[in-house]
């Protein structure tokens, strides 16, 4: 066995921000056992994922053996769920090991869930099960697949512990990595302290961490405002663009980084519909896939809020500013979102959004009067273009419907190839997830690391995997998701 390298894990956030940092330490699993690893992220992160794989290793996953000078802190934060306040969430379940510095020279959280209860678990167990920590392993690994600004799953650790939910269920710990846990919320809850000393070292450490340009801006705290928001639109574009549907975007789910966080009762689109609702929870349809970019904006007016004392001294003065950099965000989205959408429709980079926005509306009216899988839609018009519309045309129950829209969008000449460059072919569909979990959560993992293998090449075409591409079959029926499991 190898001998335990260094790892330095420093304490940043704890020492910069003490007021929101409450020391803590991870339950000791009963029988640890490795479920996933990933590697490569390891490697960047300067773990050997040798190492990793021992006993040694696996009690750091866990984080029941922590390095010598870590401390591992349970983070405060608070946080608008489904619309209402609530002044006091943090981390549960969760606990934040330190920081590590990758091979770019980034720092990275190395963070845990389903670690054991802290301070801010409420009436909460604590624990996380194996089923919905290998969702957000998969998910997580898809969307970085896709390019997709994600936090990233580094392992998944069955604890040998039993977890109770509606049924006994084995228990896990994840592993994750991210820029960082800063969160809209986190700005909420310093906010709230009423001290401005607190907000303000926040806002240095988010500057230093993620926008370090605003550092040097006229205005530091109203341009780190604007990165946020400039990212939090660019993110959530990259969600509409592929189909994405979060499902919890309350504002403790939604970074100052502008990474996806939080694949609780996530879940992509088969069939185009923005009215598209997962959640068991989200009974009015709140975080509804065509509700995203308004929400993200609503969270992102929560964020300007809390951080009116360091924009001017006049709070007239500061809501104007507040004001101004929010109305940026429709701008920041509608850039970001026609130009996904002239890459996936193939068309050439001199079309404007006046020509690309119209074409890709009426399209998206026709994949949703059709209920067209939104993912096989796609490939298949890059089949047409190419010349062959019949692939395309049969995903509609009235093929003759599509055919005007195409014949327009062909006498653009489109580039096939460039489109299968950003389509995915494989996206993690949600009966394939299912099947995956459940099949996990039994024991057996090889379904897991064959949607693995789908998903982690997402635009490369291969043979023998159809079914990883296929729609869902009819029997499947509608799928719904649950939080806090
Ligand atoms: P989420 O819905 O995952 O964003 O979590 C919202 C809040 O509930 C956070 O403060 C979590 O730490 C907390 N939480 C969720 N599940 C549990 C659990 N099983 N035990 C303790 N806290 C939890
Ligand atoms: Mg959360
Ligand atoms: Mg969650």
């Amino acid at each position: 066995i190898a001998p335990a390298p260094p790892v330095n894990l420093d304490d940043r956030f704890a020492r910069e921000l003490p007021e929101m940092a409450v020391p803590w330490q991870a339950d000791e699993p009963a029988d640890p056992r490795l479920l996933v690893l990933d590697e490569p992220l390891a490697v960047t992160l300067g773990l050997d994922p040798a190492w990793l794989r021992s006993p040694d290793g696996v009690r750091l996953l866990v984080g029941a053996g922590v390095p010598e000078g870590a401390a591992p802190v349970a983070q405060a934060y608070a946080g608008h769920q489904f619309g209402g306040f609530v002044p006091r969430l943090g981390d549960g379940r969760a606990l934040l090991l330190g920081e590590l510095v990758d091979a770019a020279g980034q720092l990275r959280d190395l963070h845990l869930k389903g670690s054991g209860r802290t301070p801010f678990a409420r009436g909460g167990d604590g624990l996380a099960a194996v089923g919905p920590m290998l969702r957000e392993y998969v998910v997580s690994q898809a969307m970085y697949a896709l390019g997709i600004p994600t936090t990233r799953a580094l392992a998944v650790v069955a604890t040998g512990r039993t977890v109770y939910r509606e049924t006994p269920l084995p228990g896990a710990v994840l592993a994750r990595v991210a820029g960082s846990h800063l969160r809209v919320g986190s700005f909420q809850y310093a906010r709230a302290t009423g001290d401005v000393d607190l907000l303000r070292r926040l806002a240095d450490h988010a500057i230093a961490r993620h926008h370090p340009d605003a550092a040097g801006a006229e205005q530091p705290y109203l341009a780190l405002l604007e990165a946020v928001i400039a990212a939090q639109a660019a993110l959530v574009a990259r969600w509409m663009l592929v189909g994405f549907v979060h499902g919890v975007m309350n504002t403790d789910n939604m970074t100052i980084s502008g990474e996806t966080i939080d694949y609780g009762p996530c879940a992509f689109l088969d069939a185009f519909d923005p009215a598209t609702v997962y959640s068991s929870i989200d009974q009015h349809g709140r975080y509804a896939y065509g509700n995203q970019p308004v929400v993200a904006q609503w969270n992102l007016a929560r964020l300007a809020e809390a951080l009116l004392p360091l924009l001017h001294d006049d709070e007239e003065a500061a809501v104007d500013l507040a004001t101004t950099a929010l109305d940026g965000f429709r701008r920041h989205y509608d850039v970001a979102w026609s130009d996904g959408m002239r890459g996936k429709l193939g068309l050439p980079s001199d079309l404007g959004a006046p020509a690309v926005t119209p074409l890709a509306d009426e399209l998206l009216t026709l994949l949703r009067d059709g209920q067209v899988d939104y993912t096989s839609f796609f490939r298949a018009l890059a089949v047409a273009a190419r010349g062959d519309r019949e692939p395309v045309r049969r995903l509609f129950p009235d093929p003759v419907a599509v055919d005007d829209w195409l014949t327009r969008w062909h006498a653009l000449a489109p580039d096939a190839d460039a489109m299968d460059r950003v389509n995915p072919v494989y996206i993690p569909r949600n009966h394939l997830v299912e099947e995956a979990l459940t099949a996990a959560t039994d024991g057996d993992l090889s379904p897991l690391e064959r949607l693995l293998d789908a998903v982690t090449a997402p635009y490369d075409e291969r043979p023998g995997l159809d079914r990883y591409a296929a729609a869902a079959p009819p029997d499947f029926g509608p799928y719904r998701t649950f939080c806090g499991t």
